[in-house]
């Protein structure tokens, strides 16, 4: 058989379930002899909300700071793949909507995620697997992740 996938994208949130997501996008990548990359988003919140008045002044070096902070943790769990820094992507926004942007940006053909994440297990599918799954443009592939 042909291999299917040419280029897949790990979705990496950190969890403590990361590895299991990574090593799965990795055996897919090797048996596809397949490109591999991944990405990280921070989430966006709101820094104000005009129905309480400004709670908190956050600047905009807070969000640089978890930006670098990502980077860092990215780079890491990358150089643990053999992922150069070219196929590794942290950006600011929402998860669902742009690890589905990265991936059509990208030509991705498979996204790999984990059917949940730091959030904990109380769904079937995690709100990101479940976005990613509806609005992605190519396969998407949810490893099973259990409860420890
Ligand atoms: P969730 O749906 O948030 O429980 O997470 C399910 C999966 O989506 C995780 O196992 C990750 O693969 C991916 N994911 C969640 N949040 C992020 C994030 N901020 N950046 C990249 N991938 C994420």
């Amino acid at each position: 058989m042909d291999s299917d996938y040419q280029h897949i994208l790990i979705a990496a949130d950190f969890s403590s379930h990361s590895d299991e997501v990574c090593s799965k996008a990795r055996q897919l990548a090797e048996r596809n002899h397949a490109r591999l990359s991944i990405c990280h988003i921070v989430e966006d919140f709101p820094l104000t909300d005009f129905a309480y008045e400004p709670m908190i002044s956050v600047d905009i070096d807070m969000r640089d700071a978890l930006l670098e902070a990502g980077k860092k943790q990215l780079t890491k769990l990358a150089d643990t793949l053999g992922i150069a820094a070219s196929q590794q992507w942290v950006e600011c926004g929402s998860p669902g909507h742009d690890i589905v942007r990265i991936a059509d940006e990208q030509q991705v053909d498979l996204i790999v995620v984990g059917s949940h994440g730091r959030r904990g297990i109380k769904m079937l599918l995690g709100s990101t697997a479940n976005a990613v799954l509806h609005h992605a443009h190519c396969d998407v592939l949810a490893v099973r992740l259990r409860d420890d």
